[in-house]
């Protein structure tokens, strides 16, 4: 069984966040530290650690967390200009969390999606 993190106590609202929107399969809140103006977490309610942990049956959820992420991008009015959608896996992905979150970022320019290694 994976261990809890600290997402699952803001999912079952134990602790506090700047919760936008839950549902029976996904749950979204702001990010404590946002790079961005709009800087939430579409996490699934299920305890998934990372990518690599996703099962057949997370389909429908994984998909959630998708229609979800465009819902709360057109309430935070970024939906015209564009964001960015990043899920981080394990130590090469800089995941820092271990319960599967998608960021959605937005409300600027965000530039390329990764710097190249100089050459
Ligand atoms: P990652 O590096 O993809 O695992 O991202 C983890 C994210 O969780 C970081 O952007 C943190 O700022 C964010 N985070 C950590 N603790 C909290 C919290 N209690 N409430 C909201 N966001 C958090």
């Amino acid at each position: 069984m994976a261990e809890e993190t600290i997402f699952s106590k803001i999912i079952r609202k134990e602790i506090p966040s700047e919760m936008l929107y839950q549902d029976d399969l996904v749950t979204v809140f702001r990010d404590i530290n946002p790079v961005a103006p709009t800087h939430v977490l579409i996490v699934p309610n299920k305890l998934i650690p990372t990518v690599d942990d996703i099962e057949p049956e997370d389909e429908l959820t994984m998909g959630r967390m998708l229609v979800v992420a465009k819902k709360i991008a057109r309430e935070e009015g970024i939906s015209d200009d564009g964001y960015r959608l990043i899920i981080n896996c394990k130590e090469h992905g800089n995941q820092e969390v271990p319960h599967i979150h998608m960021h959605l970022v937005g409300g600027r320019p965000l530039g390329f999606m990764l710097k190249r290694e100089p050459t």
